[in-house]
């Protein structure tokens, strides 16, 4: 069986991006429009000798009670729960928001191995800049840039190196 890489995070972080930069297609419905991908998306990905596969999730709502919302954050549990790793991508430009700590609160009680992306980060020097998004308590911060695919190789190398 191939280990299983889950892309969870709120709406518009560039998850659909991120499949797309990792599974080297354009299958995924990337868009302005929060939230489009409502349902959980399958890809295969090859990275050196690894083959693995990729979920892609619609936006994760842990607190929704109802329509869409509710069904986004099914479709996310059921792709942490199929997961052997989880990226848990954030927007290195746009900063934490309450569904980023609503999120990471749940991965830390899952306890499944998580690595953090902050996306959108092609232009931004490391360290100060991120140093916000260690308040989510994940741990290391990578940055990455999900259209100009840089840090992503590094990304999905440490996601596979928690297993
Ligand atoms: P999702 O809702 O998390 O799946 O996000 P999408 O992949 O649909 O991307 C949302 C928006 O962010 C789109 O306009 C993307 O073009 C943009 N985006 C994604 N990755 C990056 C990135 O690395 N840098 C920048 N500047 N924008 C990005
Ligand atoms: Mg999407």
């Amino acid at each position: 069986m191939k280990p299983v890489l889950a892309l969870v995070g709120r709406p518009n972080v560039g998850k659909s991006t991120l499949f797309n930069r990792i599974t080297k297609s354009r299958d995924a419905i990337v868009a302005d429009f929060a939230g489009l991908t409502r349902d959980r998306h399958y890809g295969n990905a090859k990275q050196g000798r690894i083959e693995f596969i990729v979920i892609d999730t619609g936006g994760f709502e842990p607190t929704a009670e109802s329509g869409i919302y509710m069904e986004m954050a099914k479709q996310t549990r059921q792709a942490v729960a199929e997961a052997d790793v989880v990226v848990f991508v954030v927007d290195a430009r746009g900063g934490l928001s309450a569904q980023d700590h609503d999120i990471a609160k749940y991965l830390r009680k899952l306890g499944k191995p998580t690595v953090l992306a902050a996306n959108k980060a092609e232009g931004m020097t490391e360290g100060i800049q991120f140093s916000e998004f260690y308040e989510l308590g994940l741990g290391e911060i990578h940055p990455v840039s999900a259209a100009h695919g840089q840090g992503v190789r590094s990304l999905v190398e440490e996601a596979f190196a928690t297993l």
